[in-house]
């Protein structure tokens, strides 16, 4: 029997909660869990960076001068190095500037304005465009939709992706979905990873639209927290085996591998995909920062490089994770107010309230001091129906902050959850 079932326990329970709350309101704190951001320590195991490509040396392997203009696909060595890991075939990568999201970006807006391979029209000439959004999901991809004017339809996330029975149901019978947002592996913000049933269904799938679109956004690689180094399945080749070839648009960087704002990102489909997207980025740009391209290829060296570059993210990031889901249990435990999840890699935990809940526990965090993701961003229009969810984003503050933040976080769930089960 969860604790605090009569009446009588209730209140108590509140009224200990109210005091806790008073007493985390006086302690005046600041801290800030809002985004999901690699802290200093993170950053400075890049500083190599700093150094390279080092002075006198501006040549790729293939002779490029990269201070000069050219190379709209990017060094090869540095696509050489994340072909695997983003399960794109070299040739079929691009290499760009330091922000995915661009990439993102750019694509939909390409889309709208020029026509896709398969398409019978732009985008922009249609009367209705929607994206299939799996929730919860990534508030800057709802971001982007919302910014185009493209009609967001929410699917709900099970343990292996996407509830693909809607999914395909909805593509099946609808030719304004145009896509569908997918984070496939340790996604933002529930750490799910795709099963391989998942990734082929999607491959195989029917749709109304001839020029549907899945944003394969694999930012998450090889951010494992874990010792299993999750795998996920191949989607650009289950779609080219599945006769689907222009069917995936992926993307990824180096964002949370070396520096957040100054990496590199790469966009990888089918070679008439990659032809569509060159000839519009042609006209936006005479060629990526190279040198910095160069720059980090250098410092990563090979996959084996990238590999035990990770470890040291992850010797950073275990112990912040593995404090926040200690004190979720320590303190909310058998309380029957909470849920969350345990992530094997990534950036994020998601923490789940009783209904009607969240707005109020990031209200009263925030009233302590404690700046969280506003309850809703895991949701189209920042609307979670149910009002439940609440991302946390442990990678920034330093342990005991962070500590001292999620024991903070805990009282606003009690105090919110206890008031609500009063009220009856
Ligand atoms: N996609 C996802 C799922 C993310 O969580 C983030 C960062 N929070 C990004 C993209 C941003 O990537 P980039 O820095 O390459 O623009």
């Amino acid at each position: 029997m969860p604790v605090g079932t009569n009446a009588e326990t209730i209140s108590t329970l509140v009224e200990t909660a109210r005091r806790d709350y008073r007493e985390l309101v006086d302690a005046g704190l600041s801290f800030d869990l809002t985004r999901g951001k690699p802290s200093p320590e993170q950053l400075d195991l890049a500083a190599g960076l700093q150094e390279l490509p080092g002075a006198g040396r501006h040549t790729a392997a293939n002779g490029t001068d990269c201070r000069n203009y050219g190379g709209l696909q990017g060094l090869p060595e540095m696509r050489a190095l994340f072909a695997d890991f983003l399960q794109v075939p070299v040739e079929q990568l691009l290499a760009a500037g330091n922000s995915s999201l661009e990439l993102m970006h750019d694509c939909l807006v390409h889309a709208l304005l020029s026509v896709l391979p398969g398409a019978e029209s732009r985008w922009a000439d249609q009367e209705r465009i929607a994206f299939l959004c799996p929730v919860p999901g990534y508030d800057r991809h709802f971001a982007l939709c919302a910014r185009f004017g493209i009609e967001m339809i929410p699917v709900p996330m099970t343990a292996d992706g996407p509830d693909m029975s809607e999914v395909e149901r909805l593509v099946g019978e609808d030719p304004a979905i145009k896509g569908i947002w997918c984070v496939p592996k340790y996604s933002n913000p529930d750490g799910t990873c795709y099963s391989d049933e998942t990734v082929r269904r999607l491959a195989e799938m029917s749709t109304a639209a001839p020029d549907f679109r899945i944003f394969w956004d694999n930012a998450y690689a090889v951010h494992h927290l874990t010792d299993e180094r999750v795998e996920i399945a191949d989607l650009l080749g289950a779609c080219a085996e599945a006769g689907n070839p222009d069917r995936a648009f992926v993307f990824g960087s180096t964002s949370k591998i070396t520096w957040a704002g100054a990496g590199v990102a790469f966009f990888g489909s089918s070679p008439a995909n990659l032809d569509w997207l060159l000839a519009n980025n042609s006209k936006r740009s005479i060629g990526p920062d190279k040198v910095n391209q160069l720059r980090h290829a250098l410092f990563l060296k090979d996959a084996d490089g990238v590999r035990a570059h990770m470890d040291r993210h992850r010797a950073l990031l275990q112990p912040k994770f593995e404090a926040v889901l200690g004190i979720f249990d320590e303190e909310l435990g058998g309380t029957g107010l909470a849920e969350w999840t345990s992530p094997k890699g990534g950036y994020f935990i998601t923490l789940r309230v009783p209904d009607g809940c969240a707005k109020e526990v990031v209200r009263l965090a925030g009233e302590a001091g404690i700046a969280l993701t506003p309850a809703g961003a895991t949701h189209p229009h920042g609307v979670d129906p149910d009002d439940a969810v609440i991302r946390i984003a442990p990678s920034f503050p330093g342990l005991q902050e962070l500590a001292q933040a999620i024991r903070g976080l805990t009282t606003c769930v009690r105090l919110a959850g206890y008031e609500k089960r009063l009220a009856g």
